[in-house]
């Protein structure tokens, strides 16, 4: 067995995970032609996909863009939006005025000279961003990131979306079956049938009888049908180093149809958690991330209803949806014929939108390293279970950057989020290595990092970190002016010359995006 052909890949689970693996899988494998891979979908009509997920970073247009769905159908069918990126309001200090923009376009001139050196030394009462880069001006002027005659995909200044999950995946569905040539088998799986040496050989099903396969792709969620329960793989829980367990989730209408949709996620710091704030053309989506260990559902769902009132929504808003999780990732994430992705993989909360990306880096993985026999098989999932051990390991890093550095002083959530012991060693040795410097792409080695050095940039100096002196380094002071000079053009030439989030988007609906 260990020489067969891969030939048919079986998806199990229909949300977001599901839709895409199988999508991309499909897409890159000839699913639509007679010589093509197979590829079979499968999801229970008994359990419901997770229907949260509304943030996604730019990798998103790349992932569209190659399993061929045109960008004007995603806006008018999954209710989506533009995002430049986050908002981080209460972070640091927890007053009214602390703010900081995460924005995904890099500094003018990132790489080419030392922008923060001289940010500290000259402008250090200028947020970092907003002096780097252009586009938290684009953010605050509630600007899209492009034009109407801007073709579909292309962009201005750097975009991911904000989309309602619900209807992404029935959107991703239909391409899937139409398109791509996915086959589907809406069906509750029952049990597993196993070869010999332990692979899976099929799927026992409700109404279909058993489902055979050579690859299988667990994207059941939070149940991890087939790594988690079936293959019975560990669950490393990092609640030690980031304390978030359960999410309080609510739809909030605009006042009036015409209301402004927000360029970027808002993430707004509370006493034990934070709440995010995604802009939808029909409605916003807000959520309440909390620690059960620090506050209680009650006091949770009070906040979640102030910040709704407070940011212009209705004083009766419907109930909260609850979402609890454990967070934390799979030892491995291949085993045998079988691998993970999505939620079945592994979830950390929802700050900076890792989730999706981290779906889209394993399906581009899986789809771009297919392997051609299962004896290759093992070989790349060793490879998988090595990058994706290292990109979790990093996202626990990067959303951890967020706490550790907060002067909040409110509650033991904030003080606890500080202590050495629940910061992982890895970013303890970052921040020594960033006492005399700013991040660079050394300190981030591989390709395709989850998050750029840009980024960890913005968080760091966001939060208020300085560099103490000391450094002998050559700072490129007048060539950083000209770069700060350069991304305060770009925003006063871009301010007058692009619409309104609403207005491309109202544009795209009824028009369309030029095909590129
Ligand atoms: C509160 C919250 C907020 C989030 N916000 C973001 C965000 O802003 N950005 C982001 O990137 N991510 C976010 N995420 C994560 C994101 O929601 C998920 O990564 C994404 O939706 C993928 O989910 P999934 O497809 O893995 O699982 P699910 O959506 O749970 O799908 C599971 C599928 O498995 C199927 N299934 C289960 N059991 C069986 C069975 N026995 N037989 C057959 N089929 C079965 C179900 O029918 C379903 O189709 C958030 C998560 C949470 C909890």
């Amino acid at each position: 067995m260990t020489s067969s052909f891969i030939r048919h890949v079986v998806v199990v689970g229909g949300g977001s995970a599901g839709w895409l693996t199988a999508g991309l899988i499909a897409a890159e494998h000839g699913a639509a032609q007679p010589d093509g891979l197979r590829v079979t979908l499968i999801e229970s009509p008994e359990v419901a996909a997770i229907g949260v997920g509304e943030g996604t970073w730019p990798s998103m247009r790349d992932t569209l863009r190659r399993i061929g769905v045109r960008e004007s159908d995603f806006f008018r069918e999954c209710d989506a939006a533009f995002k430049q990126g986050s908002l981080f309001a209460r972070w640091v200090t927890g007053q009214d005025q602390d703010r900081y923009f995460h924005p995904f376009s890099l500094p003018q001139g990132f790489g080419d000279a030392n922008l923060a050196a001289r940010w500290q030394e000259s402008y250090g009462n200028v947020p970092f961003a907003e002096l780097a880069s252009y586009q938290p001006h684009l953010c605050l002027q509630g600007r899209a990131p492009k034009q109407a005659a801007t073709p579909e995909f292309a962009a201005v200044a750097n975009y991911g979306y904000h989309l309602d999950a619900g209807k992404f995946g029935q959107f991703l569905k239909k391409h899937c079956l139409e398109r791509l040539g996915v086959h589907y088998v809406p069906d509750h799986v029952l049990g597993i049938e196993s070869h010999e040496n332990g692979d899976i050989a099929a799927l026992r099903t409700q109404a279909h009888g058993l489902l055979e396969g050579d690859l299988f792709i667990d994207c059941t969620g939070m149940r991890s049908l087939l790594l988690g329960q079936h293959y019975g793989v560990p669950f490393l829980g990092q609640k030690h180093l980031l304390f978030n367990d359960t999410a309080l989730a609510v739809q909030v209408p605009y006042a009036r149809e015409d209301r402004p949709i927000a360029s970027q996620t808002t993430s707004t710091a509370q006493r034990a958690g934070w709440i995010w704030d995604i802009g939808l053309p029909s409605r916003r989506g807000v959520g309440h991330v909390y620690s059960s260990a620090h506050t209680s559902d009650e006091e949770a769902e009070r906040a979640l209803r102030a910040y709704v009132l407070h940011s212009g929504g209705p004083q009766d808003c419907p109930a909260p949806r609850k979402i609890g999780f454990e967070p934390g990732y799979r030892e491995r994430f291949w085993h045998r014929n079988c691998v993970a992705v999505g939620l079945s993989s592994g979830f950390i909360e929802p700050l900076e939108a890792s989730a999706l990306a981290l779906v889209e880096l394993s399906a581009a993985m899986i789809a771009d390293e297919m392997p051609v026999t299962r004896a290759q098989m093992d070989v790349t999932a060793r490879r998988f279970n090595d990058t994706f051990r290292y990109r979790w390991e990093r996202v626990i890093a990067f959303l951890k950057l967020h706490y550790v550095l907060s002067r909040r002083e409110d509650s033991d959530y904030w003080l606890e989020n500080r202590a050495p012991a629940s910061i992982p060693d890895s970013l303890h040795e970052l921040l020594a290595l960033w006492r005399y410097r700013p991040p660079i792409r050394g300190d981030f080695p591989r390709i395709e990092e989850v998050f750029p050095t840009a980024s960890w940039q913005y968080i760091l100096y966001g939060m208020g970190w300085r560099s103490a002196p000391g450094s002998t380094a050559r700072t490129d002071g007048d060539m950083a002016d000209g770069y700060f000079r350069e991304a305060a053009d770009l925003a006063r030439r871009m301010l007058p010359a692009l619409p309104s989030n609403r207005e491309l988007i109202d544009h795209i609906r009824t028009r369309g995006l030029p095909r590129i």
